[in-house]
């Protein structure tokens, strides 16, 4: 065994290899060696454990995929065929063409993003943000932060650490990755008191609830769930009243933050935060990359005496935003004041997709793959909002359809989708591969269709 470890080489003599040479003599020098030395330990353990030493090719051979790998880029280019427009998975929001370009733009040159110019003196980087808000909601002021999980935290924190906090039963859920209400509420020092049952919650049960240690009523919208049946749930305008009778701060946390009507696609109406305010809540928070079609952010609007403590709050310099998202933000939140995001936010636009585009595109899909001379059908489907927004709800769509058969396993050609570049991640249903347009961005086709004949042909 001495003598296998004695046959390993040194990393001296390891980087000079052809292939590593090249870039061993460069700046990455200090990377390659530490490469080098880590495939020689992994060679040290496999002795160890009674294997053959490996050879010099495969150990050079190691130390380039151990390169290959750390250079690889990562966050690279999907093409989502789900239909799932809010995919979590694969980053939820797309941003529009002008919230790029103000991300970009942010991300190159200096700005004001804390500097009053008009005066020289020190400015806030909530200006960029809170005159939209307050405008697209109508509360009287609005904060943005990191994401919506940290809004609730900030919102509790500031509002009722040591405190108590009353919740409906049927609203202590978990929203998914881990975030859960009553783990939020313990995070900012708060005491959780539900109420009512898993089903039905009255304003009598909070009424009962509220003692001289109650800082906040809170409701959290079901965005991953729904419970039907017999079910009762307190309307925002009786909680924000019995709030203000009795001195409470009253939380909304919405979760999607639509600013427009989904029911004008026929979607079940998602809770909108300027029904939120009107209704007399106190802070309404919302995420930024979910119906809204931004960035990753947590949005906060409301009564400005609630929001100001929010602002003046140690963790609001905690979960701050940083000035791309600011500026893609911005530049979103505009979309709406201007009337036209609908036109120009993916996300609506792709909920906006109508049949025949979408029938239209499918059938040249299918077109392309009958060429390659793979049965290929069009067939009805669904498509899903997702990202935790409007559950069971769904969009009629129009899908390419390649069933299985002896010459197509679904879950195989779905894994060589996913491995090629760009990657593409289709659905498998009643053992068919089904790709769904509208969730396809159209500059994608050409690369989709690529992915596709190369993964069939594989299959072949
Ligand atoms: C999604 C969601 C959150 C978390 O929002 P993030 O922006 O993902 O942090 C919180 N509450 C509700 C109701 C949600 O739907």
């Amino acid at each position: 065994m001495q003598s296998a470890y004695r046959q390993l080489p040194s990393v001296d003599r390891l980087l000079q290899t052809p292939h590593l040479r090249a870039l061993a003599d460069g700046p990455a020098h200090d990377t390659l060696a530490d490469l080098a030395r880590e495939a020689l330990d992994a060679a040290r353990q496999a002795i160890g454990r009674g294997e053959p030493p490996p050879t010099f090719d495969a150990l050079a051979a190691a130390v380039e995929a151990r390169a290959l790998r750390l250079w690889r880029p990562t966050l690279a280019e999907v093409i989502n065929a789900t239909g799932v427009i809010i995919h979590t998975n694969l980053g939820r929001a797309l941003l529009s063409d002008a919230a790029i370009a103000a991300a970009s733009a942010a991300a190159a040159s200096y700005s004001d993003l804390e500097l009053d110019l008009a005066s020289g003196e020190r400015g806030s980087r909530h200006v960029h943000l809170e005159e939209l808000l307050v405008r697209l909601t109508a509360a009287e002021a609005g904060l943005a932060v990191n994401n919506n999980a940290s809004a609730m935290l900030l919102a509790l924190t500031a509002l009722a650490h040591g405190r108590e906090v009353i919740v409906s039963r049927g609203q202590a859920v978990e929203i998914g990755g881990g975030f859960r209400i009553p783990d939020v509420l313990r995070q900012s020092g708060a005491t959780l008191v539900e109420v009512g049952t898993t089903n039905r919650t009255y304003l009598h049960d909070y009424e009962e609830a509220i003692t001289p240690n109650t800082a906040a009523l809170l409701r959290v919208h079901s965005s991953n769930f729904r419970v039907v049946g017999f079910v009762h749930e307190v309307s925002m305008a009786d909680l924000a009243t019995l709030g203000r009778e009795r001195g409470v701060a009253v939380v909304d946390d919405l979760g999607s933050g639509a600013l427009l009507d989904t029911a004008a696609y026929g979607l079940v109406h998602e809770p909108m935060p300027q029904e939120s305010v009107a209704a007399g809540a106190g802070l309404v928070c919302f995420s930024g990359d979910k119906l809204l079609g931004g960035p990753q952010a947590g949005i906060v609007v409301g009564q400005r005496v609630l929001v100001e403590r929010l602002k003046r709050h140690p963790l609001a310099r905690a979960v701050r935003l940083d000035k791309m998202t600011i500026a893609a933000l911005r530049a979103t939140l505009l979309h709406y004041l201007r009337g036209e995001a609908t036109a120009h936010v993916p996300v609506w636009q792709m909920m906006a997709a109508t049949a025949d585009a979408l029938r239209r595109r499918a059938r040249r899909w299918a077109r392309s793959v009958s060429a390659g001379g793979w049965p290929a059908q069009v067939v009805a489907g669904r498509s899903a909002v997702g990202g935790g927004s409007l559950p069971g709800e769904t969009l009629p769509t129009w899908l390419l359809a390649l069933p299985a058969s002896e010459r197509l396993r679904p879950s195989a050609v779905a894994a060589r989708l996913r491995a090629g570049s760009p990657a593409v991640v289709a659905r498998i249903e009643h053992d068919a591969l089904l790709f769904d347009p509208r969730t396809v961005l159209p500059r994608q086709d050409p690369a989709l269709l690529a992915r596709l004949g190369e993964a069939l042909d594989g299959a072949a």
